[in-house]
């Protein structure tokens, strides 16, 4: 797995991940991939995160490569925040986000004891985007601070483009369309589909959350994207001709970095379920029949809408696999799924998992056909990589860019026809759903088999293998990697 030792032996990077799913696992695979050349990595976060990848952290170390975990406390009482709850995805609600935001900027000091002591020094810091206050520890520590962005360019161009030309202020109306100039392609949104920046939830001033993210942003060296030049090439050389993006280094997709069963089924979590439950199911499914529908690890959809999204792929003709997880399973969604009969129902041809799934696992598992996904980047980029065809439905954040990229770009997703933005904490302010109907219509249309669902089948699969090729030696993103690498060593000598 590791490469012969380097001339980069005393380089020693430090990776500040933002403790939720989406941000910290890719971070976690990014240790790996700069660790396979032989630069020393530590990944610094709190002692439940640490516990979530620590056996796979211990399998690359014992494997050889230079890569290791520091843990600094969660300060939960002074952030107001329940004991127990240092990942987003373990808060008990949303109106939290500030305290946790809060609490990461109360590690600073602690941190910054730890990498004072630390050998080799630190050269570089890699760290979230939104841990905007490590661009101050870089610079006390007098070294470079690259930002992680899990985003792909697309999105991050979008927004250039949004905070430059403003063209959401033009129209007078939340749901017309209109263009974002300086996008290759002609790319249309609405208002009510764009990231919180433009498109504030209600009783939140993002200006003040965002302008420190913003100016650190700017300040930083560079950034590290997790997506492939292949990909979204257009999108890249556009961004690269940007302020942010004259530094920027595309090393994805970087879950493939994960190549025994262990790596695979452990990356980022423990499964909540015994495995072979619904590994024995999927194998006794024909290939490509079934489809797989999970919504991240974030989303707080509303029971009503939860059911409506079971109920249409109890009405798909295809056996599917639906991931529920904690914060979705109220009272009333699980009243709906016992006493109201739905999983007897769809028993046999419908497998409910409640909890956290080995995602990267299933979606390489043969018999998985589709994937419906909230168009995370994560998830989009996983889904590409398994090279299967996707049914969209974007839920917040920048999601609804992603879902642009596989329905209009890329030609690989079928939307759900989600209207608007529902925000993070503000579910049941949302009176529009989608509908069972919907979701019927979008999964039949990715799973059955006519001309058109075998071209997007077969561009789907196209993808991945460029996906694959992207990160094999030599590849680009397995090039981009040394490059970065490359520069930071510069900077440092
Ligand atoms: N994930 C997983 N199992 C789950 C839920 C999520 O492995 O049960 C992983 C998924 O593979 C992805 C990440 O968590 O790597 C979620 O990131 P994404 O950007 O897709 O969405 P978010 O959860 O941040 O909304």
């Amino acid at each position: 797995m590791a490469s012969p030792p380097s001339q980069w032996g005393d380089l020693h990077f430090v990776l500040i991940p933002l403790m939720c799913a989406g941000h910290f696992i890719p971070m976690v695979d990014i240790a790996s991939l700069i660790a396979q050349h032989q630069v020393k990595v530590t990944i610094v976060t709190t002692p439940l995160n640490a516990s979530r990848v620590g056996a796979t952290v211990s399998r690359a170390s014992a494997s050889g490569l230079p890569v290791r975990l520091l843990e600094v406390e969660f300060p939960s009482t002074e952030a107001g925040i329940p004991e127990g709850c240092e990942n987003l995805d373990a808060l008990p609600n949303m109106a939290l986000m500030t305290n946790f935001m809060a609490a990461t900027g109360m590690l600073q000091t602690p941190i910054e004891r730890l990498l004072k002591e630390v050998t080799p020094p630190p050269s570089c810091i890699v760290s979230d985007r939104n841990l905007f206050w490590t661009g101050n520890l870089a610079r006390d520590l007098g070294i470079p601070r690259v930002l992680f962005d899990g985003k792909s360019c697309f999105n991050n161009l979008c927004m250039y483009n949004l905070h430059l030309y403003k063209p959401h202020e033009k129209v007078a109306d939340r749901s017309e369309l209109f263009t974002i100039p300086g996008m290759p392609g002609n790319i249309k949104f609405t208002r009510a589909q764009l990231h919180s920046d433009f498109n504030s939830p209600s009783n939140v001033n993002m200006e003040e959350i965002r302008k420190p993210i913003r100016e650190e942003s700017e300040a930083a060296h560079g950034v590290i994207i997790n997506s492939f030049e292949e990909l979204e090439t257009e999108y890249v050389k556009a961004y690269k001709k940007t302020n942010e993006g004259t530094r920027s280094w595309c090393i994805g997709p970087v879950s493939l970095c994960n190549k025994n069963m262990l790596d695979i089924s452990q990356r980022g979590n423990r499964s909540s379920e015994d495995e072979s439950r619904f590994l024995g199911w999927l194998n006794s499914h024909p290939p490509r029949s079934v489809i797989y529908a999970c919504l991240g690890s974030l989303n707080r959809v509303k029971p009503d809408q939860m059911k409506e999204l079971g109920r249409g792929l109890e009405l798909s003709k295809s056996p599917f696999i639906w991931v529920i997880r904690g914060a979705n399973q109220g009272e009333q969604l699980k009243r709906w799924l016992w006493e109201d009969g739905f999983e007897e129902r769809v028993k046999g041809r419908g497998l409910l998992i409640r909890g956290w799934v080995p995602q990267v696992l299933l979606l390489s598992n043969p018999s998985v056909g589709g994937f419906l996904t909230h168009c995370g980047w994560n998830s989009t980029l996983e889904g590409i990589s398994a090279g299967v065809p996707m049914v969209t439905w974007p839920l917040f954040g920048e999601q609804f860019y992603n879902e642009k990229v596989l329905v209009e770009v890329l030609q690989v997703g079928v939307s759900v026809g989600a209207k608007e933005v529902v925000h993070l904490g503000e579910e049941d302010m949302h009176g529009d759903m989608v509908k069972e109907e919907d979701v019927r219509v979008a999964v039949d249309e990715v799973m059955s088999g006519d001309d058109e669902v075998t071209k997007r089948r077969k561009r789907a699969k196209e993808l991945a293998k460029k996906a694959r090729e992207a990160v094999e030696e030599g590849g680009s993103s397995y090039v981009n990697i040394k490059k970065y690498i490359e520069y930071i060593g510069e900077a440092q000598s």
